[in-house]
């Protein structure tokens, strides 16, 4: 039912007719007014949304001219999330985790303890997360693959990388290299006006990794924890001048990984649009759906339960998924 909706929403796309029903590369109707309207004056930021079509398009060429990712025996689910920051990969990681038991290795959040930590790596790393910029990729690979070693023939989400190309190509190397190469690739397209504004409304309780937001989920007394009455503060990558850093960064290396998987990866690479993460939400659920049925165990919990469980403990707590803790977005 569900697929079908979304096959109909490609069909009246208008500004795409490339988009056929059988393509694996779909984008809705609705997305694309929302492009339309978000990047209808000349910027670099357009140049990146025209970039993306194309790339979709190359996407939807190459699988029907048979161009496939490569093949695996292990059918366990492999999926990397591929998103501008803060447009919700955190929330909709932790619904997927909740729903599918996947086990769930964010590099942000890994950065992060060790930052908090007070490790080597956190000290060598604190003042560019701090900053919005990209650590080494170097460091970032090594960091992943010790990451990914421990859960050989599991189902797994990466998240927040690769952020580069060669990251990217490092990691396929790797993986194919082991005989599990990965087998979705999703992109998440959110307007930048409606992260920013998300940004501007989230406040953190640190100590706790509470969060809160203005608009949705407000604390009772304005600016303090509601538990301990403590202070709350901003993540200090959470500001519009850091993110636009991070959307700058997220334009430039991003896209040439986007094209590279249209390239190489074309029947893999899904790329769902929408303004909130309900809106996406339906539309992960039918790509990864599939693949998890086929790695052998559909979780048929009913899915507005698992939603609100999995949003439930992003709102007030720490999220532990596998064995490592969500960072809250
Ligand atoms: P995230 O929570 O995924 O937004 O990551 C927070 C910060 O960690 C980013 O702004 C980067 O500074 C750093 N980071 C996370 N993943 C990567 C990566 N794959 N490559 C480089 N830097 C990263």
């Amino acid at each position: 039912m569900l697929r079908r909706s979304v096959f109909q929403a490609v069909r009246v796309s208008r500004l795409n007719p490339a988009y056929r029903a059988s393509s694996p590369v779909r984008q809705t109707s609705a997305a694309v007014s929302v492009l339309a309207r978000t990047y209808s004056s000349p910027s670099p930021v357009r140049d990146y949304e025209a970039q993306l079509r194309g790339m979709l398009d190359q996407a939807a060429r190459n699988v029907e001219a048979g161009v496939r990712a490569p093949e695996s025996d292990d059918k366990s689910l492999r999926l990397i999330m591929v998103a501008k920051p803060g447009a919700g990969k955190g929330t909709l990681s932790s619904r997927l985790v909740k729903k599918y038991n996947l086990n769930f290795i964010s590099t942000g959040d890994v950065l992060r303890h060790e930052i908090q930590a007070g490790s080597e790596l956190g000290k060598a790393v604190e003042k560019i997360v701090a900053g919005g910029g990209l650590v080494p990729d170097a460091l970032m690979v090594e960091l992943v693959r010790k990451e990914l070693d421990r859960h050989v023939g599991e189902s797994w989400i990466l998240d927040g990388f690769p952020r580069t190309l060669k990251q990217g190509r490092m990691l396929n190397d790797v993986l194919t290299s082991e005989g599990r190469p990965l087998n979705l690739v999703v992109n998440l397209n959110v307007p930048d006006s409606i992260i920013l504004a998300r940004i501007k409304a989230r406040w953190v309780h640190l100590p706790s990794g509470r969060v809160y937001n203005d608009d949705f989920n407000p604390p009772k007394n304005p600016g303090v924890d509601d538990e301990t009455g403590e202070p709350l503060s901003k993540r200090p990558d959470d500001t519009p001048e850091v993110f636009t850093k991070r959307l700058r960064s997220y334009y430039e290396a991003t896209a040439p990984l986007l094209e590279m998987y249209a390239t190489e990866y074309p029947d893999c690479l899904y790329s769902l649009t929408g303004n909130t993460s309900d809106e996406i939400w339906p539309q992960l659920m039918e790509v990864v759906a599939p693949l998890h049925e086929r790695a052998g165990g559909y979780a048929a919990e009913a899915d507005k339960h698992v939603r609100d469980e999995a949003d439930d403990l992003r709102d007030t707590t720490e999220v532990n998924v596998g064995d490592k803790t969500a960072h809250i977005q």
